[in-house]
């Protein structure tokens, strides 16, 4: 298995090397060439805005959309979210959207007060243990169709390490409900936070084995 990891912007050698703890080779993903021969691809996060005109620059924007159209696996973190879903909110207007998965995002959705938290999710997909998440100018899972999976939210409820005692996450009262952080549909899952900034596998580990079960 060869999974590709879009190199525009972004935690490029994370994302690599946390495919490569599991095992999984990986390519840096920078011209049109470079999408053949791939099992998956991931969209690291970094600006949806900037990673769009990187896009159109570099003449991935087209080839890229196809292929992902086509059904090859696709796996967005942050903004890599936002450009693999089907509408953005607080976006620039020429920005992408590739509407891989139907989910409405706005962009920076968390506020100013909780431009970056972390947390502890549930994910019964990837096991029991809590899954420690890193949200960074995170986007907002505004609405989801019904055939988006909703595979972890954060919850106005939930206690960060940092703020012990708090009764939420910071300004997420701001939010005031549980919004979807971890979503899947088909061969395409994207993450509100950072999973390739911690060392727990697990979510990479889902993305392979989405790829894997296709394959079959
Ligand atoms: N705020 C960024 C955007 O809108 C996403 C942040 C991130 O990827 N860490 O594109």
């Amino acid at each position: 298995m060869r999974i590709g990891v879009l190199a525009l912007q972004g935690d490029v050698a994370e994302h690599r090397r946390a495919l490569a703890d599991l095992g999984v080779d990986s390519a840096p993903v920078r011209r049109p060439a470079e999408l053949s021969q791939l099992d998956g691809i991931v969209i690291p996060g970094g600006e949806s805005t900037t990673m769009s005109m990187l896009l159109a620059s570099s003449g991935l924007l087209e080839p890229l959309g196809k292929e992902i159209a086509a059904g090859l696996p696709a796996f967005g973190t942050c903004a890599g979210m936002i450009l693999l879903g089907s509408s953005v909110i607080g976006g620039r207007s020429d920005q992408i959207c590739y509407g891989a998965i139907d989910i409405g995002v706005r962009r920076n959705g968390y506020g100013r007060q909780l431009a970056s938290f972390e947390c502890e999710l549930d994910v019964a997909a990837i096991g029991s243990d809590p899954l420690h998440a890193v949200f960074i100018r995170a986007p907002l899972v505004e609405s989801a169709g019904d055939a988006v999976e909703v595979l972890a939210v954060v919850d106005p409820s939930t206690e960060t390490p940092d703020d012990p005692g708090d009764s939420g996450v910071g300004g997420l009262t701001d939010v005031g409900v549980a919004t979807p952080v971890l979503c899947r549909q088909d061969s395409v899952l994207v993450a509100a936070f950072h999973p390739e900034l911690t060392a727990d596998r697990r979510v990479h580990r889902l993305f392979v084995s989405m790829i894997e079960k296709r394959g079959r």
